[in-house]
């Protein structure tokens, strides 16, 4: 019998996340929603910052509040995305660390190398920053991606449902790991556009077959009209074979096929 399209609708999916969301990128990621409704998409994962650089507590920003209580009735995933995303480099950094947690993350690898009772710490409280601008979240992404082992088990243990690294995403329900290389551009030098723009583009085809293809935004693409327009583009393309939605809503539904 042949497969209708309910059944593979789950197979072929685009999940679309908006990285580093806090009052400090609010406007900016409004533009960035506006601009993807434009497209067709409506379903984004935003992955918040509890208090952003230490400068954004979202839990004192009534307004933010409101905003990404509005956006979430509307179809968007709050995901969790680190505390402060901020890594303090410490005396102990040997050379390795030092070029991760530096030169690849600009310094922002919160989450890279703390101790689980640490991390355990700042999960607790970051869920509870969201719950109370009166969002909920069951998914946790460590910034830059860079989740060390005990956090990872912090992460477990603080019941949230999954995360996502760039080649990734962990369902904690199933205990399954999705392979899928999320699209990630990388603006901060022109050389760096440049191959990013070239990267994507390639990327793109070759993920082509995989039932889940990831795009992952952060605002500062948006100052970049090359970039801005590769990813809408992409988008576009995307949602020829794929439907959109969350992270959260795409396992739940592959928890349910399967
Ligand atoms: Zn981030």
């Amino acid at each position: 019998m042949e497969k209708s399209q309910d059944d593979n609708e789950f197979c072929r999916a685009l999940v679309v996340s908006i990285h580093d969301v806090s009052p400090l990128t609010q406007r900016r990621t409004y533009e960035i929603l506006l601009d993807l409704a434009e497209v067709g998409i409506r379903d984004v994962s935003l992955l918040v910052i509890p208090d952003h650089h230490r400068r954004a507590r979202i839990a004192d920003d009534p307004e933010f509040a409101r905003w990404l209580r509005g956006e979430c009735a509307g179809g968007r995933e709050a995901v969790l995305h680190g505390y402060f995303h901020l890594r303090e480099s410490r005396g102990d950094d040997g050379p390795w660390k030092r070029i991760v947690t530096r030169s690849y993350t600009a310094g922002e690898g919160e989450f890279f190398d703390l101790e689980k009772p640490t991390a355990l710490a700042l999960l607790r409280s970051g869920r509870a920053a969201l719950n109370a601008c009166g969002v909920s979240c069951t998914g946790f992404v460590a910034p830059a991606w860079l989740l060390g082992s005990g956090a990872e088990e912090a992460v477990v243990e603080a019941d949230f449902d999954y995360t996502t690294r760039i080649a990734t995403v962990s369902d904690f329900r199933s205990g399954r790991v999705h392979r899928s290389r999320s699209q990630v551009w990388s603006v901060r030098a022109g050389w760096r556009r440049t191959c990013s723009l070239a990267w994507n583009a390639t990327l793109f085809r070759a993920a082509s077959d995989s039932p889940l293809a990831r795009i992952g935004i952060h605002p500062p693409d948006w100052d970049h009209p090359a970039i801005r327009r590769q990813i809408l583009k992409l988008a576009r393309q995307a949602l020829a074979t794929r439907r959109p939605m969350t992270y959260g809503g795409w396992l739940v539904g592959t928890r349910a096929a399967s």
